[in-house]
C-alpha cells in the first residue's frame, strides 16, 4: 500500500480560526528567543493571547481527514489541533503549547503554570515555552526528515514556503523519491478529492 505522510503549515488551521504569522503584526520579532531573554514579561503575554486562541478552537475538517486516513504528520504548527483531532502519529517540529521547562533543571509543567509564575517552583529558573523560537533549531528534526523520508508521497498542507523548514522537508521528500502533492488555497494541483474539499472547505 502507498504511505502517505502530511506535512502542514498554518493555512490546514485557518479554517479553525487560528490566525496565521502573516495575519499577526509583528509576531516573529515577539517570538524569537532575543525577545524571549529580553522582554520575557511581554513574550509571554503574546504567548497566553495564542494560548487562548488555540484552546478556542476546534480541529476542522482537513485535521479530521488526515486522522481518519491514518496519515502521519509533521507539523510546522504549535495549535495541537491534530493530537485533538485524534492523529496518533504527529511530530511537532515547532513545538507546542502544552509544557515549559525549566531552563535550570528541566522539570516540565503544565503551560497553565505560567498564570502563576514564569519561575520553576523547584529551583527559580526561567520557564522557558516547548515553542521553537526564531534563533532556534527546529525539533525533532531526525525524526521529521525520517518519517519524511518513508513517505511513497508527501502531502503538503496549508504551508507559505517561508519558512526554511518547508523547504528542507520538501527537499527531504524529493530526495527519498517521493510524490511531492501541494494543497493550499491557491494551489492548483492534482490532489486527492477528500482532501481538498476540506481545505477548500464545503
Ligand atoms: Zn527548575
Amino acid at each position: 500500500m502507498k504511505r502517505i505522510v502530511a506535512f502542514t503549515g498554518a493555512g490546514i488551521s485557518k479554517a479553525s480560526g487560528i490566525p496565521t504569522f502573516q495575519d499577526m503584526d509583528g509576531i516573529r520579532e515577539k517570538l524569537s528567543l532575543d525577545y524571549f531573554m529580553s522582554d520575557t514579561k511581554d513574550f509571554y503575554d503574546v504567548l497566553q493571547g495564542m494560548k487562548r486562541n488555540v484552546d478556542k478552537a476546534l480541529p476542522n475538517a482537513a485535521h479530521i481527514a488526515i486522522a481518519d486516513h491514518d496519515i502521519p504528520v509533521v507539523t510546522m504548527n504549535i495549535d495541537g489541533l491534530h493530537k485533538r483531532a485524534g492523529s496518533k502519529k504527529v511530530i511537532e517540529v515547532h513545538g507546542n503549547l502544552d509544557y515549559v521547562f525549566c531552563m535550570k533543571c528541566g522539570k516540565e509543567y503544565d503551560f497553565s503554570c505560567i498564570d502563576d509564575s514564569i519561575y520553576c517552583a523547584q529551583c527559580n529558573g526561567l520557564l522557558k515555552p516547548e515553542v521553537v523560537l526564531y534563533g532556534e533549531m527546529i525539533a525533532k528534526y531526525h525524526e521529521a526528515i525520517s518519517l519524511i523520508s518513508s513517505a511513497d508521497e508527501l502531502l503538503v498542507v496549508g504551508t507559505s514556503f517561508y519558512t526554511s523548514t518547508s523547504s528542507i522537508m520538501v527537499e527531504a521528500a524529493e530526495a527519498a523519491g517521493a510524490k511531492v502533492t501541494t494543497i493550499n488555497m491557491d494551489a492548483e494541483t492534482e490532489v486527492p478529492g477528500y482532501l481538498r474539499r476540506c481545505i477548500e472547505g464545503d
